[in-house]
């Protein structure tokens, strides 16, 4: 199968020499996929597990980030961002679910691909990885952020006295900073944020877009008026950060439960 991934995604994307973009870290995927597997209903989780193997879906979840620069899917590199320009009206915001650009991050085109692959071929292992993986990073605020700073990447940032960018803060900096392992985030965050699963099961794709939108607008924003206290950074965002990676959690289970 991963032939057909190849030759279905290889026409779908063009290649485009982008900077470095990496993703939610390690820790943020396996918060997402942890997320995601406790609200599969039995009958996914089953077959996911057959699927996946013995690792299982957290294991896999980083996988996507560390074949980037391997040659087996070699325009994998821009389907974990998509670009968005300042001060973006609604309309145009959510009209880049269905008009995929010719250049740059394609993460909304690799996903639409990718799901349609799997409701033809279920069993399709690196196909699901890539879900799994993609998932995670449609909802970190700097995989969909400016073109103009490569999603943050060129917005430094004094982080705790490391010179970083602002990518690498909400790849890693925050839930670096508040220093849980994985599965103790994934069940801090299920506790409480588990009232708000309901609307975000209800959430269109439009509203959530436009929700990430306005959030990573309003991270540009505070990045303006920030003292550049680190503290004072995380503990203003932690929490919207852990919904996001509710969010993500959620939505991958509800993906995988209709999938499976
Ligand atoms: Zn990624």
């Amino acid at each position: 199968m991963m032939h057909k991934i190849k030759t279905l995604l290889l026409i779908a994307m063009a290649l485009s020499p982008t900077g470095s973009l990496l993703a939610w870290g390690a820790t943020g995927h396996r918060i997402v996929a942890q997320i995601a597997y406790d609200n599969l209903n039995c009958r996914t989780r089953h077959k996911v597990n057959r699927i996946l193997g013995e690792k299982g879906i957290v294991y896999w979840s980083t996988w996507a980030d560390n074949i980037k620069s391997d040659t087996i899917y070699p325009t994998s590199y821009d389907w974990h961002y998509q670009d968005f320009d300042p001060g973006m009206s609604d309309s145009a915001v959510v009209a880049t679910l269905t008009h995929y650009p010719t250049e740059g991050g394609n993460l909304f085109r690799a996903m639409d691909s990718l799901v349609a692959l799997l409701r033809e071929h279920p069993n399709d292992t690196d196909a699901l990885k890539f879900v799994v993986h993609l998932m995670g990073d449609r909802f970190c605020p700097m995989h969909t952020a400016h073109l103009d700073d490569l999603g943050g990447n060129r917005v430094p940032v004094d982080w705790f006295r490391e010179k970083r960018n602002l990518h690498w803060v909400w790849d890693e900096g925050i839930i670096n900073a508040v220093g849980y392992s994985y599965t103790e985030y994934a069940e801090y965050i299920e506790h409480r944020y588990h009232d708000q699963k309901r609307a975000i099961r209800r959430m269109t794709w439009e509203e959530l877009l436009l929700h990430n939108y306005h959030f990573t607008e309003s991270i540009y924003e505070y990045q303006e008026g920030w003292n550049g206290n680190a503290y004072v950074y995380t503990y203003h965002f932690a929490p919207s950060m852990e919904w996001q990676l509710y969010a993500a959690g959620i939505r991958l289970a509800m993906l995988l439960n209709e999938l499976y």
